[in-house]
């Protein structure tokens, strides 16, 4: 920007350049120049952008009503899109409220779970427990279970109380001669002992992202962790959260990621690929159980916004989840998914400085290191996520990168979630961009 913004931007000493455009799979600024969009903004454009169906169902809506209060009248449109998320939703998760994003949902969930144990005598279950390696949001409840320590500290005493346990982190915590199914049972043994400690009778409910995002970088579950944890939870009648604002819909070749664990939640929590950028929504969907413990019990959910439901945001997620069900886009998800992992192991085949590669579909991570035998994180003073961004933009591709953020022991990552609509030609184009940029910020000659 070369005039004065009054913008309050997060990063104020920052200079961005104008969006004007943006066709398909790409993003223009005002100079005209093209950058792929390889990560939809942070895991959010899952159609590209432009795309005429959702646009078209936007300006239809717009023209018949753009929005009515959800304590007068419901919409066609909302109505509509919570039977189509009912019907795909696992087992019994039937119930959906509509918010603007994934921290509103977030929120929402929390305290559904916090209400759900008022109704049912339960009250003393207040504690969540969460998992270091996690970001929920950056509203004060979900910072609260988020495991980022670097988001929270300012904001310390924070509001509810939260507890971690470890992530299920193979790259890093998976110990030498330790088995898959050793190092879950680990995991799932760390969270009973935590529950315990608590006590058990105190916890409401254990959050998770189902595959990790932001902090991590795509990192996803073992199989049969999920379904380890969910025995936990169930022993001790601990609730199920799993949260899949950036994870969910789509983005790993299952409309919930948690399918592919073969495990049901008792709330999941979705925004970003939902209205895939074109409006801003995310929902708390909830099991049959919760939902008739509230209309048995008190018959209102304490909470609410102003925009719940938004008639334009759920006409444009709508449109955008009946484009990814005919277009049968889940498929390409998956195929392109694997191409875009197999390439990327071929090109950093050698590279000192990818650590890992990683993820699941569309959404894929590598982790970076100062040295790859021994997994040593680069020092964050040298700010290679940013430098990754910057190297990725001058070559017209955008990456979402984070730094190093867990425990000082995790590698800085570049997160890549293409379009659900992209091709081979524009997997091979992302890669082919990418590796120069991550030669570059980590200063690796490759010639
Ligand atoms: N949960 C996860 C897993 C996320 O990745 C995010 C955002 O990145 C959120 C919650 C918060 O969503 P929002 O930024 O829409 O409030």
């Amino acid at each position: 920007m070369d005039h004065m913004t009054h913008i309050f931007h997060r990063n104020p000493r920052q200079s961005l350049p104008v969006a004007v455009g943006g066709e398909g799979i790409e993003l223009i600024d005002q100079s005209g120049k093209r950058y792929i969009d390889a990560c939809g903004g942070a895991a959010v454009s899952c159609l590209g952008h432009g795309h005429p169906r959702v646009v078209n169902a936007i300006k239809a809506q717009v023209d018949t009503l753009a929005y009515a209060h959800t304590s007068f009248f419901t919409t066609a449109a909302a109505e509509e899109l919570a039977s189509m998320l009912a019907a795909s939703a696992p087992g019994s998760l039937n119930h959906v409220y509509f918010v603007s994003g994934g921290s509103e949902a977030v929120e929402a969930g929390l305290k559904l779970a916090r209400q759900y144990y008022v109704e049912i005598g339960q009250a003393q279950r207040r504690f969540f427990i969460a998992r270091r390696q996690s970001y929920h949001g950056n509203t004060l409840a979900a910072l609260s279970i988020g495991g980022n320590a670097w988001r929270r500290e300012a904001f310390l005493p924070l509001l509810i109380p939260a507890h971690h346990v470890a992530p299920c982190y193979a790259y890093r915590d998976q110990l030498a001669g330790e088995s898959d199914a050793q190092y879950v049972q680990r995991l799932a043994d760390e969270l009973e002992q935590k529950i315990l400690e608590i006590g058990s009778d105190k916890v409401a409910t254990f959050v998770a992202e189902t595959v990790v995002g932001a902090t991590a970088g795509a990192v996803p579950p073992l199989a049969d962790y999920f379904r380890k944890i969910r025995a936990v939870c169930d022993k001790y009648g601990v609730l199920l959260m799993l949260d899949e604002v950036m994870s969910g819909m789509g983005r790993t070749g299952y409309l919930f990621a948690c399918e592919e664990d073969r495990v049901e939640p008792d709330i999941v929590i979705i925004a970003k690929g939902l209205g895939a950028g074109y409006q801003p929504i995310g929902a708390m969907i909830c099991s049959d159980k919760i939902f008739n413990a509230v209309v048995e019990g008190s018959g209102f959910f304490q909470h609410g916004h102003t925009y719940i439901g938004h008639a334009t945001a759920c006409a444009a997620a709508l449109a955008v989840q009946t484009v990814i069900q005919e277009e049968n886009l889940l498929a390409n998800v998956r195929q392109r998914g694997e191409q875009l992992q197999q390439r990327l192991r071929e090109v950093f085949a050698e590279h000192p400085h990818v650590g890992d590669i990683r993820g699941r579909g569309l959404f894929v991570g590598v982790e970076l290191v100062a040295d790859r035998a021994s997994k040593q994180p680069l020092a964050p003073a040298q700010r290679t996520h940013a430098k990754v961004k910057a190297e990725a933009m001058a070559r017209g591709l955008l990456v979402y990168p984070m730094g190093g953020t867990i425990d000082g022991r995790q590698g800085d990552h570049v997160l890549l979630a293409p379009p659900f609509i992209c091709n081979a030609i524009d997997i091979d184009e992302i890669v082919h961009r990418l590796a120069p940029a991550i030669d570059a910020a980590t200063g690796y000659a490759t010639a």
